[in-house]
C-alpha cells in the first residue's frame, strides 16, 4: 500500500445516524448531522441523510461547497460565524447559521436584502463554556436590535457546551436555554423554530432522561461518526458502532532495539523533552504515518499487543513485541482514532480516503433481466444472448434482478435506464465508456440531442448517483467548449492519452474503485464507438476489441456491476459489429475464455 489509507464505512455511519435520530425523535428532537469531522465528505453526508437527519451542519464554506457541488440539497447549517468578507457566500449557500455578533448580523441583513432574501439565524447563548455566544444579560437587547434587521430572521436560540470550557450539559444549564427561548418568543411575539441544545455531548443527558422539554434540536457529529468514542467515555452507548473509521499504514522497518535511547538527550523535533521507561530490548516497528497526518496520541492499534510509542513528522514508532499475531516488514497495521486524530487524518492530503460499505446486500442470487427494443431484441436473439447468460449461472428474474441489461439505438435512449438504475439502489456509481464526451451545450437548436446526453445526465443525476462516483473512460475528442464543461464537472475522466499511458486495466481498476466508493455498485454505459473496430466506420474509438473484453470482464469480476446499457444497437448495425457487441455483453456477465 503506497500511502496510508483511512477507510470510512458508510453503513456504520448510517446506522449510527438512524439510531440517534430515532432516540431523539422520542424526545421531540430533530437532529442535524455534522460532517466537519470528515471535511464535508459528500458520501458521509448522504449516509447521515439516509439515516434520517433533518439537515447537515458544517463549520467551513469549503466543505459546504463540496456538499452543494455534489448535489446535496438538504438544509445546511453553518456552525461558525463567517468573516465579514464571506457574508455573501453565507447568504447564498447556507439556509441557517449560528450567530452571536450583532455587527455581523447587520452585514448579513444588508447583503440578504440586496439579494432579495431573508437569512435564518440561531442566536447562540453562552451558558458558561466560554466559546461562542451572547452573554445571557445581552440576549434581549440583541434580539431587539436583530428585529430591526429586515434581512435576518431569528429562527431559534442555541448553545454550545463541552467545547472550550468543558462544561457538561445538564438539566440546569439547558433549562436556562429553554427559559431564554421563552423570553425571546415573548419579545418577538412568535414561536421559534429551533431550540438547539448542543452537540454530541448532550446525548448522555438525553439518554438519562434529563433533557428539558423545549429543546428540539441537536447538532451531532462525533456520536454519528465515531459512535460516541469521545462522548460516552465511561459507559459506551452500546447501540452505536464505534468502528466506522480505520486508519491503515504499512510497516517500513521492524527491528529489535533497546527501549532507552543512547547518548546525551535534548529536545525532540517538536520541542518536547521525551521520557522513556527502560523495558530492555523490544521489537519495534515503524509505520508510514506521521504527525503530518495524525495526532498520534489519538490512535489505538486494532491488533492486540501493539503499542504506539510516539511519532515524528513522517514516522509512527510502535512496540510490536507482544503483537498477536506477530507483524513483519511490509505488513499493514491499523488503528482506531479519537475525534482529534480523525480530524487530522481527514485533512491530511497524504492519507487516501476510502469510503466503503461493509454490510452488503444479503442473499442476492445471480439473476438478470433484459430491457430493450425491437432492434435490441433481434440482435440478442440472433446471438442467443439470454441463453448464454443463463449458461453463466444467471436466472431470469423480474424487477429484482442482480444485473439489468438494456440496449438502445441512441445514447439518449439509455438515459431512462440509467435513471431507473439510480433509483433502484440507495447509492450507485456510473462508468461511461465512450469515445465522445457528449457534453456539448444543449442549445436546443442545431446541436443534436445525442451530443448532450452526458451533460444532461450530469445536470440532473438521479438522487442516488453522485458526480464523484461517475467516470468517463475512453474519451478521444472534445471541442474547447466541451473541454470546459468536462473540467467543471466533478467526474473522473480517463482520456485515451491517459489510458495509453497507464494501460486500460489500470484505468478500469481505478474507475471501478471510484464508482464503487461508498455505493452499492455501478451502472456501466457502453457505446461501441469507444472501440476500434476495423471494418466499421462507426468504430472510431481508441480501445481495442481485446481491451473492451478485458474492461467488461473486470466489471463482472468486481461483483459490483448492477446494470449495463449498450447504446448504438439499431437495425443498421453491421452483423459483425453486432456479434462483437453481444460478446462484450457476455464478458460483462463473466464469460471468460477459460
Ligand atoms: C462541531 C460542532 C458541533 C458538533 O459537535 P460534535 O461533538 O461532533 O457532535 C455542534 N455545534 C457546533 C457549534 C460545533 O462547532
Amino acid at each position: 500500500m503506497p500511502d496510508p489509507q483511512i477507510s470510512i464505512d458508510l453503513s456504520r455511519i448510517e446506522h449510527n445516524a438512524r439510531t440517534i435520530v430515532e432516540t431523539c425523535a422520542r424526545s421531540g428532537i430533530t437532529p442535524f448531522g455534522v460532517t466537519k469531522g470528515t471535511c464535508g465528505m459528500p458520501q458521509v453526508a448522504r449516509a447521515m441523510l439516509r439515516g434520517g437527519v433533518a439537515g447537515i451542519a458544517e463549520s467551513r464554506f469549503e466543505n459546504i461547497r463540496r456538499l452543494r457541488d455534489a448535489g446535496i440539497d438538504c438544509p445546511i447549517m453553518l456552525l461558525r460565524s463567517p468573516p465579514l468578507s464571506r457574508v455573501e457566500e453565507l447568504v447564498r449557500t447556507v439556509d441557517i447559521s449560528l450567530q452571536s455578533e450583532l455587527q455581523l448580523m447587520r452585514e448579513i441583513s444588508r447583503v440578504a436584502e440586496r439579494l432579495g432574501r431573508v437569512h435564518d439565524v440561531i442566536l447562540m447563548v453562552d451558558l458558561g463554556d466560554l466559546r461562542e455566544g451572547i452573554w445571557p444579560s445581552d440576549l434581549i437587547p440583541t434580539v431587539e436590535a436583530v428585529m430591526e434587521l429586515p434581512g435576518v430572521r431569528i429562527a431559534g436560540v442555541g448553545t454550545n457546551l463541552t467545547c472550550f470550557g468543558a462544561i457538561i450539559p445538564t438539566r440546569e444549564n439547558l433549562d436556562q436555554l429553554v427559559a431564554h427561548a421563552y423570553k425571546v418568543e415573548s419579545v418577538t411575539g412568535r414561536n421559534l423554530d429551533w431550540v438547539s441544545g448542543g452537540n454530541s455531548s448532550s446525548l448522555p443527558l438525553l439518554l438519562a432522561g434529563g433533557m428539558p422539554a423545549g429543546v428540539n434540536n441537536l447538532r451531532i457529529g462525533e456520536a454519528i461518526l465515531q459512535g460516541g468514542r469521545d462522548t460516552f467515555l465511561e459507559q459506551p452507548w452500546e447501540a452505536l458502532d464505534r468502528d466506522a473509521f480505520e486508519l491503515t499504514g504499512e510497516l517500513l522497518e521492524v527491528k529489535v532495539k533497546p527501549s532507552m535511547p543512547i547518548g546525551k538527550s535534548g529536545i525532540d523535533a517538536f520541542g518536547n523533552v521525551p521520557v522513556f521507561i527502560d523495558e530492555g530490548d523490544r521489537l519495534r516497528g515503524i509505520a508510514n504515518i506521521g504527525r503530518e497526518d495524525v495526532i498520534a496520541e489519538g490512535l489505538t492499534p486494532t491488533r492486540a499487543g501493539v503499542r504506539v510509542l510516539g511519532a515524528s513528522s513522517d514516522h509512527l514508532v510502535l512496540d510490536l513485541t507482544d503483537a498477536d499475531p506477530p507483524l513483519a516488514v511490509g505488513e499493514d497495521v491499523s488503528f482506531r482514532l479519537n475525534y482529534g486524530a480523525l480530524l487530522t487524518v481527514m485533512t491530511s492530503e497524504y492519507v487516501e480516503k476510502v469510503p466503503m460499505r461493509d454490510v452488503m446486500e444479503q442473499g442476492l442470487t445471480r439473476s438478470y433481466v433484459i430491457e430493450t427494443d425491437e432492434a435490441g431484441r433481434a440482435l440478442l436473439a440472433t446471438h442467443h444472448v439470454a441463453e448464454r447468460i443463463e449458461r453463466l449461472g444467471f436466472e431470469p428474474a423480474g424487477a429484482e434482478a442482480s444485473v439489468v441489461l438494456s440496449t438502445d439505438a441512441r445514447r439518449a435512449g439509455i438515459m431512462p435506464f440509467v435513471e431507473a438504475a439510480g433509483r433502484r439502489y440507495d447509492a450507485l456509481g456510473l462508468i461511461w465508456i465512450d469515445s465522445e464526451a457528449t457534453m456539448m451545450p444543449d442549445d436546443g437548436e442545431g446541436t443534436p440531442a445525442e451530443n448532450a446526453v452526458l451533460r444532461r445526465l450530469l445536470s440532473r443525476l438521479p438522487p442516488h448517483i453522485a458526480a464523484e462516483n461517475v467516470v468517463l473512460l475512453g474519451l478521444r475528442e472534445a471541442d474547447p467548449a466541451e473541454a470546459e464543461a468536462l473540467k467543471a464537472s466533478r467526474m473522473r475522466i480517463y482520456t485515451m492519452a491517459e489510458i495509453d499511458a497507464v494501460g486500460l486495466r489500470h484505468a478500469m481498476r481505478e474507475a471501478i474503485a471510484i464508482a464503487c466508493a461508498g455505493t452499492r455498485g455501478f451502472h456501466l454505459c457502453y457505446s461501441p464507438t469507444a472501440t476500434d473496430m476495423s471494418d466499421w466506420s462507426g468504430g472510431i474509438g481508441g480501445i481495442t476489441v481485446r481491451e473492451t473484453h478485458s474492461a467488461m470482464e473486470m466489471a463482472a469480476l468486481s461483483g459490483r456491476l448492477r446494470s449495463l446499457s449498450v447504446s448504438g444497437i439499431d437495425s443498421g448495425l453491421p452483423a459483425t459489429i453486432g456479434a462483437e457487441c453481444a460478446n462484450f455483453i457476455l464478458s460483462a456477465f463473466g464469460k471468460t475464455i477459460l
